[in-house]
């Protein structure tokens, strides 16, 4: 028999693709969305089916609702996005974990945080285990998603050593795919738009920062994964792609795959920007028995399919 499951930001881009999943598993499944950032037309196919609910709510206000597992996804992912309001998202990080870790104290639910790569800021280990601490500015404009992110893992914590809540936390590093927003900000989707219409590429920095890319369906199958992973096992557990690429290696691949004419342009780099990341996954492979299995030559080219319509 299914479970009652939700999903806090189901209507953004990893959301929806975790309530297809969960949809196509025979769960009955609550998509809670402020649409922020995430959109109906993610889970436009899903309204109508009497196994999914919609529920246009802002988790920084506690609700109650009777389920077995909650994913919390809500909160904006994008620099763009999430500096728009900075007060708004870590808010949004650390308000959201309390009132979804509240409900799945009382409702005895498994609860699952979609933490980040982003907890190890600027990091000067490469690549990322588990193990490191991380080096984040706690002043600058990254902080209010990464401290953000970093308090929300200190409460899951805190809920299960004080309460025995039932928690698994998964470190996602940057995930891209169809039903990002076009707009959405992030390098991939703006990459993409930008081949596609003619655009200058915006590279910031010289483009030797680097970024291990994965595909949401291989992000997705870990993050199921995970949830369903034994009792007792509560990560933090890193899940990414450990295909590292610099960011002019990106743009030429875009280029060369859309055969667009866009010439690169240089941009300054943010600050704070991380010089390199990527992920160490040895942790999922032995617990999750989890590796990705689609190259970002083969996810930009499914990626480069779906925007096209927004050309
Ligand atoms: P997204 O912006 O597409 O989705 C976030 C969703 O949360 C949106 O639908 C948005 O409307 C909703 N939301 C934002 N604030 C909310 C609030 N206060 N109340 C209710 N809903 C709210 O981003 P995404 O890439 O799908 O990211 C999903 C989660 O995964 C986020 O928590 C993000 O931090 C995490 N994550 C994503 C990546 C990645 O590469 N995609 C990497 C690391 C972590
Ligand atoms: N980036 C870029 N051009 C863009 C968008 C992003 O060069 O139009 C760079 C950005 O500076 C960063 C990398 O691409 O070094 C990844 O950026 P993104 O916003 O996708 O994610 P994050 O920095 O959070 O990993």
């Amino acid at each position: 028999m299914g479970k009652r499951i939700l999903v806090t930001g189901g209507a953004g881009f990893l959301g929806s693709h975790l309530c297809n999943r969960l949809i196509e598993e025979g769960n009955d499944v609550i998509c809670l969305d402020n649409l922020f950032t995430g959109t109906k037309d993610n889970i436009r196919h899903l309204i109508g089916n009497p196994y999914f609910e919609f529920i246009r709510h802002d988790v920084t206000v506690p609700i109650v609702i009777e389920v077995d597992q909650i994913y919390n996804l809500a909160c904006p992912a994008s620099p763009v996005h999430y500096q728009y309001n900075p007060i708004k998202t870590t808010k949004t990080s650390v308000l959201g974990a309390m009132n979804m870790l509240g409900l799945a104290k009382r409702v005895h639910a498994r609860i699952l945080q979609a933490s980040t790569s982003e907890v190890y800021g600027d990091p000067e280990v490469h690549p990322q285990p588990e193990s490191y601490r991380g080096c984040v500015n706690t002043i600058g404009i990254r902080s209010c998603y990464d401290e953000g992110k970093r308090v929300a893992e200190t409460l899951f914590f805190d809920y299960h050593r004080m309460n025995n809540v039932d928690i698994k936390v998964m470190r996602i590093f940057n995930t891209y795919g169809p039903n990002m927003h076009p707009a959405d900000g992030r390098v991939v989707s703006n990459f993409i738009m930008q081949a596609l219409r003619g655009e200058d590429i915006t590279v910031y920095g010289d483009g030797s920062q680097t970024r291990s890319f994965c595909y949401v369906d291989d992000l997705i199958e870990g993050m199921v994964r995970l949830m369903n992973s034994r009792d007792g096992f509560t990560g933090p557990v890193n899940i990414g792609n450990p295909g590292e690429f610099t960011i002019k290696e990106l743009a030429e691949m875009i280029l060369e795959k859309t055969g667009s004419s866009s010439k690169i342009v240089y941009k300054p780099l943010p600050s704070d920007d991380p010089i390199q990341r990527r992920p160490v996954i040895e942790l999922a492979k032995k617990e999750l028995d989890w590796e990705p299995t689609i190259p970002l030559d083969k996810g930009l080219d499914k990626t480069i399919e779906y925007f096209r319509q927004f050309v």
